[in-house]
């Protein structure tokens, strides 16, 4: 029998009675099984909070302790009922609690957050949420044991915040040290750089730790379980009549993921289409005990009829528009562009240029700071430099979209007819997806308008 390695994200673990969902799903396995779980709904969003404050306030330390303490204390005993186990278990928690506390109140006395304190400090979440869950599933007769990834050797390449898991090292050491016949509990998020420091994995990273060990461990499928209907045409909170896609190529959900769909972290497919190991997304809030994924993300290409599986957006994007003669062709610019950027750890998004601009897309946060460091010293030739930030980028995504006539007229025609400016349009860079910028206050319009367009039932 193969191997599956199953997450559940903070969504599965918002309120106690999430938690009965999470143990029937177990259960509905009846197999060994690698259980990757994130933090509690909200708690790494607590921890980020604190990392700030806690520079001026150490009270802050002792109520988030205290407050930490609560949440997990309230689910542990609605689902464990025994004196001697409760108290262990919170005997274990408070130790952890105990070890977080130290690294706050050195970032306290220091007076600044190291990246490595930082790192360590938002790995809290998950090692409270594994050690509870631990305990929980023991209780209800699913025998399990908590693997810490320092124990069993996943290992990253040591860059903190954004981590990049080394498959070479961490391959043979969790395939020795997660034996098949037993259920492990492994805390997300986080690995092991060489000097044994902790790094993350980047926000929303138990998706990547669970396909990392998916891959390393030779699994037959990375299951990830969600509170929503896994990928879908659009987003259901502002579309109506959002459908849910059945299957996915590696290729479009990853783009899905890039351009802001939210359902997995966009690395989640780096291993597994390596090996061909699917991911299967469950919803758990529709849950009845058969275990039948919504999406399928595999290297199966299927098209639509409609060529267009999804669309999506996300505000998180700025512009710096580079002006000047001739910097589109002059040689060295774009070098020089990217090597500054890189050394402040901003990512470019996507470069798009002309003769006279160089447009750099950039996360939104990056742009102020990207403008200040390539405006220092000046780049090459340049003369003048734009920073556009009140833009949003919509994608559309589906295998066929580069290939396919007539889809770029439709998705743009859609667009116009609703009076939409379209600033950028990047057409061809992917096989499965295409991008335009437009001004954010019409996203949704064209959005909907793209939707109304390919999934119509009339289309
Ligand atoms: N808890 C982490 C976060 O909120 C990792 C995760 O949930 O995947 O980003
Ligand atoms: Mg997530």
């Amino acid at each position: 029998m193969g191997r599956i390695v199953v997450k559940f994200g903070g969504s599965n673990l918002k309120r106690a009675e999430d938690i009965a969902n999470l143990i029937s799903a177990v259960r509905a396995y009846d197999r060994p099984l690698v259980i990757v779980v994130s933090a509690l709904y909200g708690v790494t969003d607590m921890l980020k909070e604190v990392l700030t404050g806690v520079v001026r306030d150490k009270e802050l330390i002792f109520r988030l302790k205290s407050t930490l303490l609560e949440e997990h204390k309230q689910i542990l005993f609605s689902y464990v009922n025994h004196a001697i186990i409760r108290q262990e278990t919170l005997f274990e928690i408070r130790g952890r609690l105990d070890e977080l506390e130290k690294f706050l109140f050195g970032i306290h006395l220091l007076q600044e957050a190291p990246e490595a304190a930082e790192d360590r400090v938002l790995s809290y979440g998950e090692r409270l949420s594994s050690l509870l869950l631990t305990s929980i599933l023991n209780y209800k007769a699913i025998e399990c044991l908590e693997a810490l990834p320092e124990e069993i050797g996943l290992f990253t390449d040591g860059i903190h915040g954004n981590a990049t898991v080394n498959y070479k090292k961490s391959g043979d050491r969790l395939v020795q040290n997660l034996r098949p016949d037993t259920t492990y509990i492994v805390p997300g998020f986080y690995g092991i750089g060489d000097n044994g420091k902790v790094t993350l994995l980047g926000r929303g990273g138990s998706d990547y730790s669970a396909a990392a060990i998916g891959y390393c461990i030779g699994a037959e499928a990375v299951d990830v379980w969600k509170d929503v209907e896994g990928f879908m045409s659009a987003d259901p909170k502002v579309i109506d009549g959002a459908n849910a896609i059945g299957q996915l190529s590696y290729m479009e959900a990853a783009e899905l993921s890039y351009f802001g769909a939210g359902i997995l972290h966009p690395r989640t497919f780096e291993p597994l289409s390596e090996a061909g190991i699917p991911v299967r997304l469950y919803n758990i809030t529709t849950f009845s005990g058969s275990l039948e994924p919504v999406s399928i993300v595999s290297g199966l290409q299927r098209q639509a009829i409609g060529i267009v599986k999804s669309v999506t957006w996300t505000d998180d994007v700025g512009i710096l528009r580079i002006k000047g003669s001739g910097v589109g062709i002059k040689p060295g610019i774009m070098a020089e562009i990217a090597v500054r950027l890189n050394g402040c750890r901003i990512n470019i998004k996507s470069i798009i240029t002309a003769q006279t601009a160089i447009n750099v897309l950039l996360s939104r946060k990056d742009t102020s700071i990207a403008a200040d460091v390539l405006l220092e010293g000046g780049i090459g030739i340049a003369v003048e430099m734009e920073r556009i930030d009140d833009i949003s980028l919509v994608a559309v995504v589906g295998d066929g979209i580069l290939h396919r006539p007539g889809i770029a007229a439709r998705v743009f025609g859609a667009v116009s007819r609703q009076h939409i400016n379209i600033r950028i349009i990047c057409f061809g860079a992917s096989d499965v997806a295409a991008y335009f910028i437009i001004p954010r206050g019409d996203c949704i319009d064209a959005v909907k308008a793209i939707h109304q367009e390919f999934f119509h039932e009339n289309n």
